[in-house]
């Protein structure tokens, strides 16, 4: 499954099938058989979030179901032109917590490089929808004053490589990077903040395989899927020759009204998690992004939900429900008595 590698002059065969993505909302519909009537909305919530999403993402999804999980992760529609109070274009504070371009110290240890504003998908939901990625993206792929804020701190341990999607920059880019980074001494750890196995499984490439098998840091993948759908057979094959380079595998989902708001739709999620050698991590609650109110679930409903997952799942497959708030050391549990 694994492609050979193409010489570095070429377009690799994953950016081929990426540039090929659906971007056109009247053609989604077609492709889908869903009603022409969306079409208008679809286009007006396209104008300020563009729609993407690579074909093999699309043939997952239920053909004529206006309510598939998987569509409406990336289907445009009329709410996210409603305007809801207190939600916000920059709803965790990620703006102030950037002591240079591109780079988030919010919490002990680690830091967060945002390596790239270009994502495989565009998920409605996404907090970082509005995100100003021009003002916050090292220009040029100019890694250097991140790398020195980084050596100058010898507290961090850890860090992650987010975006955007960093599987969005070539394999040479990345391994420059990489190798950059495990110069510094004191770095324990690199992780991966990435969508690309789940949506375009066609990514994890032997290149990709090569630069993080050389790679002297500790490794870890969190993915982000919110629903068993996602993982169909190649997205497995994807993450389990991953997990066989050494690399531990997360999972990140985001609580998603219609989408996986149900103890089944969970409880699949994290088993078909387990049978690719991937860890539940993190169920977050919706970042309060303004466009996405339409999908926030009640704290008291997200915590009911995590109760009957504990019941059901042993507890290495029950994920952590966290909110993220503006300010904190941490991703706050909602479980804890700060919300109760
Ligand atoms: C979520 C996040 C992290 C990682 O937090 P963990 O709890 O370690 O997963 C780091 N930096 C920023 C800015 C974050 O938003
Ligand atoms: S892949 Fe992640 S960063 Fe990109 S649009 Fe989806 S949620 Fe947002």
């Amino acid at each position: 499954m694994i492609p050979h590698t193409t010489p570095a002059c070429q377009t690799d065969s994953w950016q081929k099938t990426l540039q090929q993505a659906i971007r056109d909302p009247a053609e989604l519909l077609a492709l889908l058989e869903l009603p022409r009537e969306l079409l208008p909305a679809a286009r007006r919530a396209a104008s300020r979030f563009p729609l993407r999403v690579p074909r093999g993402y699309a043939s997952r999804i239920q053909k004529g179901d206006p309510a598939d999980p998987l569509l409406l992760q990336i289907l445009p529609l009329q709410q996210e032109m409603q305007t809801t109070p207190g939600y916000h274009a920059d709803p965790v504070g990620d703006v102030a917590a950037m002591p240079l371009p591109g780079l988030l110290h919010k919490y002990a240890g680690r830091v967060l490089l945002i390596t790239t504003g270009a994502c495989g998908i565009h998920c409605r939901y996404c907090f970082r929808r509005d995100f100003p990625y021009a003002a916050a993206r090292p220009d040029q792929g100019e890694w250097q004053a991140a790398l020195d804020y980084i050596a100058a701190d010898t507290s961090i341990r850890e860090v992650i490589l987010s975006g955007g999607d960093p599987l969005s920059l070539s394999d040479a880019r990345l391994a420059e990077l990489v190798q950059r980074l495990e110069a510094i001494p004191h770095l324990q750890r690199l992780r991966l903040h990435t969508r690309f196995p789940v949506i375009l499984p066609e990514r994890v490439n032997r290149k990709l395989l090569t630069w993080l098998a050389r790679c002297r840091l500790q490794k870890i993948m969190v993915v982000h899927t919110n629903h068993a759908n996602e993982i169909d057979r190649p997205v497995t094959e994807a993450l389990r020759t991953i997990g066989k380079q050494g690399v531990t595998l997360l999972n990140q989902a985001v609580l998603l009204r219609g989408i996986n708001d149900n103890p089944e739709a969970l409880c699949g999620l994290s088993e078909s998690l387990f049978t690719a050698g991937v860890l539940p991590y993190y169920l977050h609650q919706l970042d309060k992004i303004q466009g996405a109110s339409h999908f926030a679930v009640e704290d008291a409903t997200a915590v009911d939900l995590l109760q009957q997952l504990r019941q059901q799942l042993p507890g290495y497959l029950v994920p952590r429900l966290v909110r993220e708030l503006t300010g904190e050391a941490a991703k706050i549990p909602l479980e804890s008595r700060n919300f109760l």
